[in-house]
């Protein structure tokens, strides 16, 4: 592969936003120069490809850290494979993906490992890693845990809900914060209460309330805000960091807010549905609701506001899509007459850069922040920068070209997940993916996608690098 240069677009990164031109050498970025100067005019003598971005966006390729292709839920699995899915997140203008490895109950680490393994290789359009989910924290797991991360395995994700399926008790929860405080890893939590949440189910369903909006009502704010709480502290007693996934009450942000107050590693993510979407959507007539049931659940409108500022404050530093597809028609559907059969996820891999740009023309963060969230923290957060998540020499030449004017119509029609409905019918976005690079190959240009299977590669993480 040759040179490329971009140029002329104005670069930005969480630290900077320049008008400059960028050279690509093979799969790196090598060098950003002054447009006009004659250095970098020579760049283009001899280039394979000269890309003018004049008016547009030149962005780092979008690194989405929570994603879950092909999962087994709830009897059925996530529509998107790793083939599509990841296609579509490049559609998208994103070129990471870090998805969940699952240790099923009985399965040790490895297993579970080489499965998610089996399943993605040479199926990616994109650069793909593995955090781990423990489904069975064991003496057996916990040791696992220490060679996983000698392979770039850093992050372990543990389940405060689903009891009897990925659920751990705090004992468990414990143990597994101690040994990562022991071996620089990160846990990663589901914070809700599921114990109480699963008392709550059978009494709604007792009662006859089965449609899709009591999936929210259950799944209490409190019983969020209630395990946050619980998550930080038993972190704290192990000396270990730790990350709140797809948080989405302004009581559990409050949670995080305090530990980070008070000098603590505990930081937190959120979703695009958590901000764009409410129990409005859950409470749509007939089933139309399930296409919005996910966990945690849609909140009230009134939080969103709330989680905009903890984007603004740092106190929220991530936000990733929780990308977990189920079709409306056969699979949500398993859910008619009893909420808690509705499949817990929503489509979202391919719309997060641009939800989060149409924030940024909202007033809602700036465009280095809207950078910053969606590329470089999450890059840092899970070892992968500055390999990941920014434009700079040396970083690998995952680049977006974005046009900032131009106006979308978003659909199930035009998307590209594998999944027969939108979230978002209809809303009309400004900003637009023009042309992606994934390591200096072009696999997305003029509405096609040049790209082809297998062009992924399996990333190996270090451990986080926000540790203090
Ligand atoms: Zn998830």
């Amino acid at each position: 592969m040759g040179r490329t240069v971009i140029r002329n677009g104005l670069v930005i990164t969480a630290a900077d936003e320049v008008t400059a031109d960028v050279l690509i050498d093979g799969e790196q970025v090598v060098a950003l120069g002054m447009p006009g100067s004659g250095l970098a005019d020579t760049w283009s003598d001899g280039a394979e490809r000269v890309i003018d971005a004049t008016g547009r966006y030149v962005v780092p390729g979008g690194v989405d850290v929570h994603t879950h292709m092909e999962l087994p839920f709830g009897g059925t699995f996530a529509s998107d494979t790793f083939e599509t899915g990841t296609r579509a997140a490049a559609w998208g203008g994103t070129t990471t993906i870090v998805d969940f490895a699952v240790q099923g109950v009985g399965q040790s680490l490895r297993e579970g490992l080489d499965n998610w393994f089996a399943k993605a290789e040479g199926e990616c359009a994109i650069d793909y890693g593995f955090h781990m989910i423990m489904g069975d924290v064991n003496d057996q797991s916990l040791k696992e845990m220490d060679v996983l991360v000698g392979e770039g395995i850093t992050s372990f994700k543990l389940f405060m809900a689903y009891p009897g399926v990925f659920y751990s008790d705090d004992g468990q929860i414990l143990r597994a914060m101690q040994s990562a405080s022991g071996n620089g890893s990160l846990i990663m939590m589901h914070a809700e209460n599921g114990i109480a949440i699963d008392v709550l189910i059978a009494q709604a369903l007792e009662r006859g309330q089965t449609d899709p909006k009591y999936h929210g009502v259950v799944r209490h704010a409190l019983l969020e805000a209630e395990a946050t709480h619980r998550a930080i502290q038993l972190a704290r007693v192990a000396g270990a960091p730790v990350y709140i996934v797809h948080l989405s009450a302004l009581e559990a942000l409050a949670e995080v807010t305090a530990a980070r107050d008070l000098g603590l590693n505990a930081f937190a993510e959120t979703c695009p549905q958590y901000l764009y979407l409410s129990t409005d959507d859950l409470a749509r007539p007939g089933f139309e609701g399930s296409k919005y049931v996910c966990s945690t659940p849609l909140r009230p409108v009134e939080h969103q506001a709330e989680l905009w500022k903890g984007l603004r404050t740092n106190d929220l530093s991530v936000v990733s899509t929780d990308h977990c597809p189920f079709c409306f028609k056969e699979q949500k559907e398993l859910g008619v007459g009893d909420f808690s059969k509705i499949p817990n996820g929503l489509p979202g891999v391919e719309t997060r850069m641009d939800l989060l740009h149409q924030a940024v023309i909202d007033g809602h963060i700036s465009r280095r922040r809207w950078i910053e969230i969606a590329c470089t923290t999450p890059a840092r957060m899970f070892g992968l920068y500055p390999r990941k998540g920014t434009i700079a020499p040396g970083a690998d030449a995952d680049v977006v070209i974005y046009d900032p004017a131009a106006e979308q119509v978003m659909s199930a029609e035009t998307h590209h997940m594998n999944v027969d409905y939108s979230c978002y019918e209809g809303r009309t976005l400004t900003g637009k993916v023009a042309t992606v690079l994934s390591r200096g190959k072009v696999v997305v240009d003029g509405g096609e996608y040049l790209g082809r299977k297998g062009d992924g590669k399996y990333l190996t993480r270090d451990t986080c690098q926000y540790l203090t």
